[in-house]
């Protein structure tokens, strides 16, 4: 009898597993194992979300950034990287558009840009919300004060998207340089939560020096801070960057975890992301499968797509991309699901 497999059946039974058990249900995983999560997983998708999956209209608002992230192709180091603002008229424009092609969240994220201050992302921000009362307004744009989420949410924001990367401090040091704190990033989640935003947190999967022990340690941060979406997807290199030679993440692994983040918190929204659409051409698809039900498509002006290059050889970003939305019910009718036409808030509690 495959002992990993049958670790698999008890984290079902029980919805938890001690942190010797999920080492070894990553470390030693095998495809029987991956194949019979991947059906579980997809099982809970189907109990709290039927066949629905949400999209959430992204919009590449700034490539601007103050940080230096070893991993990341628009870090202020990259003197390559084309540098771009969308004005307040493109974004209500992506917005508009977004609007008529089915989508209800609108998610605003960008590199830490200075120049979106207070004053002008307020503004923003409550130019959407006049404009679009009905949608979810989401945003991804770092680490800020408190004073300034509470001021965005009080301007309308409803969401906000910030990836943790690593849920461990000294893995954070090798990740990031100097200057930049886990110990801040953390808190930055914490007080979202407290303002009262839906708070997505996420790390990435296969950056350089993480470990299984890391992987464990994810799982039980999610099952401890409780966010309302968790966003994971492979670390893919940048050239440009000091990771460009390092090994990517595997589209295998993203959804081995994805899997286990689903059965851990059934409940919680789950993208099937663009990283992991790179990594593998259908990797969005098995996303869906592995348990995930949101898909976030770009929805920023095709002229500047190619400028917000994280990592090498991002999808969607050609002239052809303009009408992702048809392809990705296309895709999402493959795998048995549509799109769901609403703003798809999160039923964790
Ligand atoms: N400045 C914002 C948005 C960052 S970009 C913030 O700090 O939250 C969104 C996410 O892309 C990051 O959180 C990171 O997890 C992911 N990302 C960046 N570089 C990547 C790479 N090389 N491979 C895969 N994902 C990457």
């Amino acid at each position: 009898m495959n002992e990993i497999l049958e670790l698999a059946e008890k984290l079902v039974k029980q919805q938890n597993l001690t942190d010797r058990e999920l080492y070894r249900l990553i470390e030693e995983r095998d495809e029987e194992t991956g194949k019979y999560l991947e059906e579980q997983a997809g099982k809970m998708r189907r109990l709290y979300y039927g066949n629905q999956i949400y999209i959430r209209g992204l919009i590449e608002f700034t490539n601007y950034c103050k940080n230096d992230c070893y991993y990341c192709g628009i870090r202020c180091s990259n003197r390559k990287a084309e540098r771009y603002r969308l004005s307040r008229e493109e974004i209500l424009s992506c917005c508009k558009q977004g609007y008529e092609l089915g989508f209800r969240t609108f998610v605003l994220q960008g590199g830490e840009d200075l120049w979106y201050d207070d004053e002008r992302l307020c503004d923003i921000v409550r130019t959407i919300r006049n404009g679009f009362p009905d949608c979810a307004i989401t945003l991804s744009c770092g680490e800020r004060s408190r004073e300034s989420y509470q001021a965005l949410f009080d301007a309308g924001a409803n969401r906000y998207l910030l990836r943790h990367e690593t849920a461990d401090e000294v893995h954070y040091r090798r990740l990031h340089p100097a200057g930049m704190s886990f110990s801040h990033r953390m808190a930055c989640l914490r007080q979202l939560k407290e303002i009262g935003y839906q708070v997505g947190c996420g790390f990435m999967v296969g950056t350089p020096g993480q470990t299984i022990e890391h992987l464990v340690r994810e799982l039980r941060f999610l099952q401890s801070f409780r966010p309302h979406m968790v966003g994971i997807g492979p670390f893919l290199p940048h050239r440009d960057t000091p990771f460009r030679e390092e090994a990517g993440g595997t589209a295998e692994l993203t959804l081995y975890m994805l899997s286990l983040i689903r059965l851990l918190l059934p409940k919680v929204l789950l993208p099937a992301t663009t990283a992991l659409g790179t990594a593998a051409g259908d990797g969005r698809e098995r996303g869906i499968l592995a348990g995930a039900n949101v898909v976030m498509p770009n929805l920023s002006p095709v002229s500047v797509r190619k400028k917000y290059m994280l990592y090498d050889d991002k999808i969607c970003t050609g002239e052809e991309s303009a009408q992702c939305v048809g392809c990705l019910s296309r895709r999402i009718a493959s795998v048995g699901c549509e799109i769901a036409v609403s703003r798809g808030d999160s039923l964790m509690q």
